[in-house]
């Protein structure tokens, strides 16, 4: 079968002799919301930076949206386009506006004229609530107000899938609202995501399937109700038992 957005077979990832990743098997269909939780350290930004090539698997393959990225000649840059990611971390221009930001990458990875990307800029920071936002630079704009610019960002590309990787950590908890949000309306759209979070409340309303991950292999996985609040493995509910 590769009739998944994400299709993940035996992916191994090692650091010098730390492997991080030790066989991992699982798949995003088309659409679907995937919540991944488990400890720190556990290895899932390592997942997910692997799914958008930004580190080379030691082994497996992963298709995403019937590509294959881990043949020797893909076209890395092409796969990237079709995927969104949204770090912790917001990693915003500091010199330019929100318009300017979510412009910045479409004009110059998309080769999008100035009139074409300034209208998806501004249709999509309207879509993340930043419509009266445009003119404001990073540093006017709260945490909350800067992922989201982030989200319209990544969105503006037009991508097949978005990864989120803790994207509301860094946030102070009155803001973390308003990024879940977002992303439940995302979600709720129809996108393809596949999100590493904390925010239980999220994965339990949000996600079709929860993944738990643990010192680098899936111990489980399955709809919320399952996964969260009747876990099958005692590394579950330990990991559980800490962060409800
Ligand atoms: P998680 O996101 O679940 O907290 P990570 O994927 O970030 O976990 O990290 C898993 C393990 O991989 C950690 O032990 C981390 O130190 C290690 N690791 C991650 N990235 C690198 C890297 N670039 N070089 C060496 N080790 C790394
Ligand atoms: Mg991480």
């Amino acid at each position: 079968m590769t009739d998944g957005a994400i299709e993940i077979h035996g992916l191994r990832k090692a650091f010098g002799t730390n492997e991080v990743l030790r066989g991992i098997d699982f798949h995003v269909g088309t659409g679907e919301v995937v919540c991944v939780i488990g400890p720190s350290g556990s290895g899932k930004s390592t997942l997910l930076r692997c799914v958008n090539l930004l580190e080379e698997p030691t082994a497996g393959t992963i298709r995403v949206v019937g590509v294959d990225v881990t043949v020797p000649d893909v076209d890395i840059d092409a796969v990237r386009r079709r995927i969104g990611m949204v770090f912790q971390s917001f990693n915003l221009f500091p010199h330019l506006t929100a318009l300017g930001n979510v412009m910045i990458a479409q004009r110059k990875v998309l080769k999008r004229g100035k009139a074409e990307a300034e209208r998806i800029a501004r249709e999509n920071l309207e879509r993340v609530g930043l419509a009266d936002k445009t003119i404001s630079y990073p540093a006017q704009l709260s945490g909350g107000q800067q992922q989201r610019v982030a989200i319209a960002r990544a969105l503006a590309m037009g991508p097949e899938v978005m990864l989120f990787d803790e994207p509301t950590s860094a946030l102070d908890p009155e803001l973390v609202g308003d990024v879940l949000g977002v992303m439940r309306s995302l979600a709720e759209g129809g996108m393809t995501m596949l999100v590493v979070t904390h925010e239980m409340s999220f994965a339990r309303e949000v996600a079709d399937r929860v993944v738990f991950m643990d010192d680098g292999v899936v111990v489980e996985e399955g709809p919320p109700t399952r996964v969260i609040d009747d876990p099958s493995h005692e590394r579950t509910r330990a990991f559980l038992s800490r962060v409800l």
